[in-house]
C-alpha cells in the first residue's frame, strides 16, 4: 500500500480518516465496528494502518472504558434508537408520472445503490429501471433535485420501529427548516439516496452538539441522525 492510499478513506475514496468521514458517521455503532474490521483498521482510534494492539492512543471508550472508540459502543436497544437521515419530498417521474406524490427519502451514502420502491406490481412494470425522478422539498426552501434510481418492488425499507423523543431538536430548529417534519415517527422509506445520488444534496458538514443527534443540512432542509432516546 502506498503512502497516499494509507490515508484514503475506503468508503468515499477521499483523503480523510473515518473520524472525519460523513458516510462513516452515519453508520450505526455495530456497522461502524464492522467497517473498521473489514478494512483492518483500529477499533480504538478508528485509524487505518495499525490494529488496536499497537494503538498509540491511550483513551478508551468514554462509556465503558474498554479499548474501543466511543462511536463503536453498542446501542442500548432498550433505551436508544439509531435515527437515520430522512427527508419528506414531492416526487414525480418526468414523462411517466407527472403528478407529484409525497414520499419519504432515506439519505445514506453507505448504500452503493439508489433505489425507488414502487409498492404495487402494476406500477412496477410501467417504469424503466433506472428511472429518472425529480424530488422537490416540501418545506419553505423549495429546491429540486434530479436523480436516477433503480426501481425495486417492496424492498422492505423500514425506518426505526420506535418513536424517538426529540423535543430538543424542535426547540433549536424551526419546523420549516426540517427536511422531514415526521422524522421522529416510524414509517416506510420510499426512496433511498445512496452514495452517488446523495453527494449532491449535502450542505456543509454535520453539526455535533452535546445532547442532540447529529444535524446535517441538505438542499431539502435539516436532517438528523445518530443515537437518540426512545420515546417513553
Ligand atoms: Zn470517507
Ligand atoms: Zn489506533
Ligand atoms: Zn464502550
Amino acid at each position: 500500500m502506498s503512502y497516499n492510499n494509507a490515508f484514503k478513506c475506503p468508503l468515499c475514496h477521499t483523503r480523510h480518516s473515518f473520524r472525519h468521514c460523513r458516510s462513516f458517521l452515519q453508520a450505526t455503532p455495530s456497522a461502524k465496528d464492522a467497517i473498521v474490521r473489514k478494512y483492518q483498521g483500529c477499533v480504538n482510534c478508528l485509524g487505518l494502518g495499525h490494529r488496536v494492539i499497537t494503538c498509540p492512543w491511550n483513551e478508551g471508550c468514554r462509556v465503558c472504558n474498554l479499548a474501543h472508540h466511543t462511536w463503536l459502543h453498542p446501542l442500548d436497544v432498550n433505551r436508544e434508537v439509531w435515527l437515520r437521515m430522512t427527508a419528506e419530498v414531492m416526487m414525480h417521474l418526468p414523462g411517466l408520472d407527472e403528478t407529484p406524490r409525497k414520499v419519504r427519502v432515506l439519505i445514506d451514502p453507505l448504500y452503493d445503490e439508489s433505489s425507488l420502491e414502487l409498492g404495487s406490481p402494476s406500477n412496477f412494470v410501467m417504469y424503466p429501471s433506472p428511472a429518472t425522478v425529480v424530488l422537490t422539498s416540501t418545506n419553505n426552501n423549495v429546491r429540486t433535485y434530479t436523480a436516477k434510481l433503480n426501481v425495486e418492488l417492496e424492498s422492505e425499507l423500514l425506518s426505526p420501529r420506535h418513536a424517538v423523543d426529540l423535543q430538543c431538536v424542535k426547540k433549536v430548529y424551526p419546523k420549516k427548516a426540517i427536511a422531514d417534519p415526521h422524522f421522529e415517527t416510524p414509517g416506510k422509506y420510499n426512496v433511498v439516496l445512496g452514495k452517488s445520488a446523495s453527494n449532491g444534496i449535502f450542505l456543509g458538514l454535520p453539526i455535533i452538539e452535546p445532547g442532540m443527534p447529529y444535524a446535517q443540512n441538505t438542499i431539502f432542509g435539516w436532517t438528523f441522525f445518530g443515537d437518540v432516546a426512545r420515546k417513553k
